[in-house]
């Protein structure tokens, strides 16, 4: 069998937060492979908000097919391809240094550097025809999203502390806001309660049974949500709403390598990146339920940095001097040659990938 391809980096997830960790790897020199299978959260964010500089018309997939042409612009490759297991490969030439075999559904890879940047998946509510409004009146994140939902009716879908907390949450923004229990008992503890109870949200603990569109002003746009009907025969016009069942965080292929978990199952990172498992780093949203595009790309580009000073070979520390009884005269190759060749025709070109639309009005 052949070898298989050696890389010094290998990223698992091709969300902001594993690219932006490749990107950066790959601009600091080292050979950077990045496997993506279709979905994540990005995937669905059909209006990318709060990103400096990116327009909301932009959508999650538009922004990940402009980070992946940046990153092949540097030389990265990119695999289309769901990673199916991660294992270590055992010593082969004598040292400690971390190595690892990632097996995907069409090929495997080794890397001297693992980085899990795999996200996490929403739990979606149990209501038919609601999940096709999915970023047009059914939303996630309150941080994303409230701003589009103000100052119109609201709901929110969910018992829990966290259903409970959006909700009041969302009087910042809007004065009607319904909790919908949708038949199941609230589980949020009596201080929640109390503090609910003081605030103006309408709790409905009826079935929440069929979603409906609203008018369309655009035939050519897809719907947005117009409603929800209720197991009682009453419907009720919503703008949109969240729903709040939880994350199931994508984290099984860490965990069997043995990188530890928070208690709700995220993983556990320091504020670089690193797992408990040397030579795994993890970033974004798999790693905390903060649920931001922002977030995840500051966590890739920690992660990056930190892979940089821990591969890179100079400065060469003194005492690492001393050991080795180096020449006076030390070697520094440079970048390998394929590297340099890359760098070269990047430098050389006027051109360079990434959204570049003027602002309306200032064409
Ligand atoms: C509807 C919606 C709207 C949102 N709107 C906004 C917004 O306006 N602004 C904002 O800042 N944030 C928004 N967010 C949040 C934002 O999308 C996430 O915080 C962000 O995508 C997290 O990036 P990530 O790279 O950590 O994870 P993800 O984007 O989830 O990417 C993880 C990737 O890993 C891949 N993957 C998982 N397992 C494997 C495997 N075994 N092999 C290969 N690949 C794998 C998945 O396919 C996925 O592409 C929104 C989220 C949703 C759901």
């Amino acid at each position: 069998m052949p070898d298989p391809l050696a890389y010094e980096v290998a990223v698992v997830g091709g969300g902001p937060a594993g690219m932006t960790t490749a990107l950066y790897t790959t601009r600091l020199g080292h050979r950077t492979a990045v496997f993506e299978k279709e979905g994540g959260r990005h995937a669905a964010v059909t209006h990318v908000h709060n990103l400096l500089g990116v327009s909301e018309t932009v959508s999650g997939q538009q922004l990940a097919a402009h980070a992946v042409d940046q990153f092949e612009h540097y030389g990265g490759d990119f695999f289309p391809d769901a990673v199916e297991s991660v294992g270590r490969v055992d010593d082969r030439d004598g040292t400690d240094d971390p190595r690892f075999r990632l097996e995907a559904a069409h090929g495997a890879v080794e890397a001297e550097r693992v980085v899990f940047a795999t996200g996490f998946r929403d739990r979606s509510p149990d209501v038919p025809e609601l999940e096709r409004f999915t970023g047009r009146g059914l939303h996630y994140c309150l941080h994303c999203d409230a701003y589009t939902l103000g100052d119109a009716p609201v709901f929110v879908l969910g018992h829990t502390e966290s259903a409970a907390h959006v909700a009041m949450t969302m009087l910042n923004f809007t004065d009607d806001v319904d909790l919908l229990l949708d038949a199941r008992e609230p589980e949020w503890d009596d201080e929640t309660d109390a503090q609910l109870r003081a605030h103006p949200v309408d709790r409905i603990e009826t079935a929440v049974v069929s979603a409906y569109e609203g008018e369309r002003t655009d035939a050519d746009e897809q719907p947005w949500l117009g409603g929800l009907s209720f197991g009682d025969g009453t419907e009720r016009d919503y703008i949109g709403g969240f729903a709040m069942y939880g994350t199931a965080y994508n984290a099984d292929l860490a965990a069997a390598l043995g990188c530890e978990r928070t208690d709700d199952g995220a993983i556990a990172v320091d504020d670089d990146g690193n797992t408990s498992v040397d030579g795994v780093y993890a970033a974004g949203d798999v790693t905390h339920g903060q649920n931001q595009t922002t977030i995840a790309i500051g966590d890739g580009a920690a992660a990056g940095l930190a892979i940089h000073k821990d591969l890179r070979r100079f400065p060469k520390a003194l005492a690492e001097l001393e050991d080795e009884e180096v020449d006076p005269d030390l070697e520094a190759p440079g970048s390998k040659p394929d590297l340099r060749a890359r760098m070269r025709r990047v430098r050389a070109r006027r051109t360079h990938p990434g959204l570049r639309e003027p602002s309306p009005g200032r064409e």
